[in-house]
């Protein structure tokens, strides 16, 4: 640490000391510069003859122009799965196919600085995160579903479960390489092969990603990653070759999906949109509490599902919670997501930069008291500080709709009971936090929380063997663990 009299960095402390800027290299990033489709098992330029650029969010510069798969390309990516399925993937022995996986595994943790600072660059999450959290959780999640491959008749014990087909799967910006893991891993572990597409603005990971199943040598056709925007998620969604859809994403394009495919036979799990409760007792370790609650909604810039965005406090305690959290807050570092101090990154897109500037409006409007940390944020790229509400109330939109940014409300509390009926309050039911000293407190807010996830004296832990998933508009079904193994099998 320097005195802030010699630093040359802009972000300073409240406390007057700041922190010589610590960039993670990129000179071994070779990236070209056009990205095609993986088809087949190969690289092949999109029929539709169309592209489109992935920017840095943080500087705005172009990276790489990307293929946008049209019709016409989504109809080859889902034969070659079809030809892999009847073919070569499909009578592989289960143990032959479980290699394979980990084999994914073993070259994703190999490649995993690479891995890292591509997602930074394309996403704009620290690199903190994308280094610690998102390749390592990838791997993970590959190596834990290679070992179901031979296993599945003790997955459902007393029956002999086989594949679905071709599993057409579609994910979004926040995780790119980890949300494809979660999807890929459980498919080729079940004997199923897969088209993916990842989100429009961050496809590069997920293309590394089809590199290294081209070099792990998956037989081809069995993966198959066509990029593109919304036209190309949907014309996955209305294939009649595609058996299963799994997608993640927001509610409202989970709604079209569930409408469309009512009716036409094809399976399908939903990981949609969150408002996660946050409750704080009086009797909480505060301290750990508030690092809880700066975790669960500034990390990744609040571009999480799960994000605990809605904060209740035990009446006793607001003043205190609220004076710890502003001051935690003036610590926080938003700026270049390749510098290791960072603690908030850039927003995704300017799209969705706007989608929160139009959030924090309402809420000021509704009456609610912004506050924001005072650090600066550099001036190229897209940026939000950390946000947070007082004086909202429970029908305020900023508190009943999903912002997807660093932007938390909090509301107080004086009773268990009044708390678990203001988080239950609300369309969404995926995850939920509760800090108390008091294991009973833990017992009775997690039985009565209608959410899928809860976490109890902490916050956004994961793991490939616990199952995630909402309910309400939250989603369908559940991903990770034995659980998220179950929708890509047939069993009764
Ligand atoms: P989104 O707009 O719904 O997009 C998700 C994916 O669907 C993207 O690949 C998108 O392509 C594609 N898509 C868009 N329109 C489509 C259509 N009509 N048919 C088929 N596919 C279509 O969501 P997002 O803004 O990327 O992601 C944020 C949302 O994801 C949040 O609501 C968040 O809560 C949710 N999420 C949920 C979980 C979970 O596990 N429950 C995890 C992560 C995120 P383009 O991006 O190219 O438009
Ligand atoms: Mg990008």
């Amino acid at each position: 640490m320097k005195s802030k009299k010699k630093s040359t960095v802009q972000l300073t402390f409240n406390d007057g000391w700041s922190y010589d800027p610590a960039p993670e290299s990129k000179d071994h990033i070779r990236l070209k510069e056009q990205y095609e489709l993986f088809i087949d098992g190969k690289f092949v330029r999109p029929e539709s003859g169309k592209y489109f650029d992935t920017v840095n969010p943080a500087t705005e510069k172009k990276l790489a122009s990307i293929a946008e798969a049209g019709d016409k390309d989504v109809d080859l990516a889902v034969r070659a799965a079809r030809k892999s399925y009847t073919g070569a993937w499909g009578k592989m022995p289960a143990k032959e196919r479980g290699k394979y996986i980990y084999r994914i595994a073993r070259i994703l943790q190999e490649r995993a600085r690479e891995l890292a600072v591509i997602e930074s660059m394309d996403g704009g999450k620290p690199i903190r995160e994308s280094r610690d959290i998102d390749v390592p959780l990838a791997a993970a999640h590959f190596f834990y579903y290679a070992g179901w491959a031979d296993k599945l008749p003790y997955a459902v014990p007393g029956q002999l479960p086989t594949s679905i087909g071709v599993a057409g799967q579609i994910i979004p910006w926040n995780f790119p390489l980890l949300m494809a893991a979660w999807k890929i891993a459980p498919a080729l572990a079940a004997g199923n092969t897969v088209v993916l597409k990842p989100a429009e603005t961050t496809s590069l990971t997920a293309l590394k990603l089809a590199e290294i199943i081209q070099e792990a040598d998956l037989p081809p056709g069995t993966v198959n990653i066509i990029t593109g925007a919304g036209a190309t998620g949907a014309g996955i969604v209305q294939h009649a070759g595609i058996d299963k859809i799994a997608f993640t994403g927001s509610t409202e394009v989970g709604k079209l999906i569930q409408k469309g495919l009512a009716g036409t036979g094809k399976r399908y799990t939903l990981e949609l949109g969150g408002k996660a409760a946050n409750i704080i007792f009086e009797d909480a370790a505060i301290d750990q509490a508030v690092e809880g609650i700066v975790n669960g909604i500034f990390f990744n810039q609040g571009h999480v599902c799960c994000a605990g965005s809605r904060l209740f406090v035990q009446e006793s305690v607001m003043k205190t919670v609220v004076r710890k959290l502003k001051d935690r807050m003036e610590t926080l570092i938003v700026g270049d997501p390749l510098d290791k101090n960072t603690d908030i990154g850039a927003i995704n897109s300017r799209m969705q930069l706007n989608k929160i500037k139009q959030y924090l409006k309402i809420g000021v409007n509704e009456g609610g008291t912004m506050y924001q940390s005072a650090c600066a944020v550099p001036t190229k790229g897209f940026w939000c500080r950390p946000t947070l509400f007082t004086d909202v109330s429970q029908s305020s939109r900023i508190v009943q709709e999903e912002i997807f940014g660093p932007v938390l409300t909090i509301q107080s509390f004086r009773t268990i009971e009044e708390v678990i009926e203001k988080a239950n309050n609300i369309p969404y039911g995926l995850s939920g936090g509760v800090w108390t000293d008091k294991g009973s407190k833990i017992f009775k807010v997690t039985n009565q929380l209608r959410a899928g996830v809860i976490w109890a004296n902490t916050y956004n832990k994961f793991d490939p063997t616990s199952p995630f998933g909402g309910y309400k508009e939250s989603g369908v079904g559940r991903e990770g663990g034995l659980h998220g193994l179950m929708p890509y099998l047939q069993h009764a």
